[in-house]
């Protein structure tokens, strides 16, 4: 049987040690257990790493703590626009929502256009319209208002600035959220899901939907789930770019992931950090930020819950 593993991430960036009280502290780390676990238990009942995937990141979605589902930022127009992906290593097949709203967990939408449809990503208005006919139920505003969310957007509605939710603020509060897993099949996954900067407008959307820049699975290379400066990841190609150091110039998942974070994301001027797992279930959790919200777990019984560097 292969060893398998699962890693999870709720976002990098400037998060520093003591700058959270003890108890938000613990409630980071148990979110991250939770989704963790999870997703964990899908690969130990057998079940695909897409599966897996799928449940840890629904977790993390339905935690006020993280910047996707339930706790995404704030638009300049007080609204909330997600998005999210998933995609299978065994097969190459990818599902992608952008600018959907309303729905509880956009990456079970992302991964029903990748069951249910003949495309790959949907976006805005038709992707709303094409989980209205799967009969998804719509979560009114209320169940996506976060107080702290909310006085991020206060501070810089009216303006032209819009704000990585895991930038400069001592009080800002970080959290894209993704997962990657390897299967006791040595099939491999990742999705990622994410509310985007606050007070973006325009229709702006991140990495984080789109396959090879914010997301990738290949069963030949890796499983990536990015988190960062979307506009700098999808100029770098990120997640593509690792599979492709992989493929062309043989590097580990850990050489490639290092080279891709610690070096080339950085000379362009992009800040961040990314969750590996190849399929042999070795994992990387690189990132150029301060910290990164980050977990993982083997079957060879390795366990880690990390925020800091
Ligand atoms: N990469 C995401 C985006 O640009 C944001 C993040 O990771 O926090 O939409």
């Amino acid at each position: 049987m292969n060893t398998f593993s699962i890693a999870i991430h709720g976002g990098a960036g400037t998060l520093v040690k003591g700058m959270m009280t003890s108890a938000l502290e613990s409630e980071y780390r148990a979110a991250l257990k939770l989704a963790l676990n999870a997703g964990y238990k899908v690969l130990e009942d057998g079940e695909s790493a897409v599966k897996a995937v799928e449940t840890a990141v629904k977790v993390l979605e339905d935690s006020h703590l993280f910047n996707a589902g339930k706790g995404a930022v704030f638009t300049a127009t007080e609204t909330h626009e997600m998005d999210a992906s998933i995609m299978d290593g065994k097969t190459l097949n990818a599902g992608a929502v952008s600018l959907i709203s309303g729905i509880k967990n956009p990456v079970a939408l992302a991964k029903d256009v990748m069951e249910k449809s003949e495309h790959v990503f949907l976006a805005g208005d038709g992707a709303m319209q094409f989980a209205k006919e799967l009969n998804y139920k719509l979560e009114d505003d209320a169940y996506f208002y976060d107080e702290l969310r909310h006085n991020q957007w206060l501070e810089i509605k009216d303006t032209d600035s819009f704000q990585l939710d895991h930038s400069t603020k001592k009080d800002s509060k970080f959290g894209t959220v993704g997962a990657v897993a390897c299967d006791k099949d040595g099939n491999i996954a990742a999705a990622t899901s994410t509310g985007g900067m606050t007070n973006k407008k325009w229709g702006r959307v991140g990495d984080s939907p789109m396959v090879g820049a914010g997301n990738y699975a290949n069963n030949k290379t890796c499983a990536i789930s990015c988190t960062g400066s979307g506009e700098f990841f999808i100029r770098g190609v990120v997640a593509y770019d690792v599979a492709c150091l992989m493929e062309h110039k043989n590097m580990s998942i850990e050489e490639a992931s290092n080279e891709v974070i610690n070096k080339r994301i950085l000379e362009i001027g992009g800040d961040g950090g990314l969750i590996a797992v190849d399929a042999k279930g070795n994992i990387a959790m690189p990132f150029n930020t301060e910290g990164m919200y980050r977990a993982s777990k083997t079957s060879n019984g390795k366990e880690d819950i990390s925020i800091y560097k």
